[in-house]
């Protein structure tokens, strides 16, 4: 269970906060939280090693090299050279002695295949996490995060009228999509795209959240599904890892004042994006909870190109206003 806690008043609405940043392994965030259960099934089968892809930016990849090293088992990440960039995540990915291979964005399925190839041929048993920890048992950690809301919001006698999150591949929303659904609670669950575009990015949730409740074997009718599935690609800037002044901001804003340190890739992309659309949306004296899904490592990265002096002038307009 991790903590919930107010953050202060956004346009006439309460915002609360739940730390997954604050999972207690490797940094945290919702890629833990997903791979926890890929190594459950890891552990109880026969692997010796794993495959996986993402972006230099990918805290999925970190999280996987970093349970696989624990483990001894070597560990393969297949990594789009079009996102390829030095950053703290990839640092740890080296430290864990992944093998990274880095092709060109239209051969990584290919990659894939390949490298799973090799490795059954040399007589290993490889074990495969798609990006991002897509697919049932990620969506399946949301699931139970979903139940965590839930029972604090019992505990506190508080109701949280919208929930708003980065949403990447979708795997986290339609974990919580499928709580939403499972419980018939009313309330909005509020994906902010950090990079596709609708409605693609919509149809991947509403596919995750079918395929999730089919093996399952609930039924929910496909009307309830996409009614529950909102993705707004207002934010995406210039796509994925974009970044402008005002997220900038954002991220700065919200060390300062809750010391919680968010990212332009995700977190402060859909934060910026919440207090956006919260601004639009002329509710009164609700409770709204942002999912903060971690990726601390990134935080570092913008540390080092947000300068100074920014941080500086931030101050002193803050002093002149008050
Ligand atoms: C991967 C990631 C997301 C997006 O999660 P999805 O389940 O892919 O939508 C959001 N925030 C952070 C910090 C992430 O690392």
């Amino acid at each position: 269970m991790t903590p919930i806690t107010t953050i202060g008043h956004y346009s006439d609405c309460c915002v609360f906060i739940k730390r997954d940043d604050l999972i207690p392994f490797s940094f945290g965030g919702n890629k833990v939280r997903k791979a926890i259960g890929f190594f459950d099934e890891i552990d109880a089968g026969a692997y010796d090693c794993v495959v996986t892809y993402g972006s230099s930016s990918s805290n999925h990849c970190r999280i996987v090299a970093n349970l696989s090293a624990m483990r001894g088992l070597p560990c393969d990440i297949i990594s789009p050279e079009e996102t390829s960039v030095d950053t703290y995540n990839r640092k740890f990915m080296e430290l864990f002695c992944a093998n990274i291979t880095v092709v060109p964005v239209a051969q990584v399925r290919q990659q894939i295949d390949d490298t799973m190839m090799r490795l059954r041929q040399s007589g290993k048993r490889p074990y495969f996490i798609p990006g991002g920890g897509h697919g049932i048992i990620g969506t399946h950690a949301y699931v139970q995060c979903y139940e965590e809301i839930r029972q604090w919001e019992k505990e506190n006698n508080c109701h949280f009228s919208r929930i708003y999150l980065a949403s990447g591949t979708g795997t986290t929303q339609a974990g919580l999509i499928c709580g939403q659904l499972m419980t018939g609670d009313e309330r909005t669950i509020i994906g902010i795209s950090i990079a596709r575009r609708l409605p693609y990015g919509r149809d991947v949730i509403v596919s995750s959240v079918q395929e999730y409740l089919k093996y399952h074997h609930m039924v929910i009718p496909m009307e309830a599904v996409q009614r529950s599935t909102v993705f707004l690609d207002d934010y995406i800037g210039n796509g994925y890892g974009s970044t402008n002044e005002l997220i900038n901001r954002t991220i700065l804003e919200s060390m300062i004042q809750s010391g919680i340190p968010l990212d332009h890739t995700y977190t402060g992309k859909a934060f910026y994006g919440m207090t956006s659309h919260l601004r639009c949306s002329k509710l009164k004296g609700e409770n709204i909870l942002f999912l903060h899904t971690g990726g601390t490592p990134l935080f570092f990265d913008d540390m080092n190109q947000i300068n100074g002096g920014v941080m500086c002038e931030y101050f002193t307009s803050k002093c002149r206003n008050a």
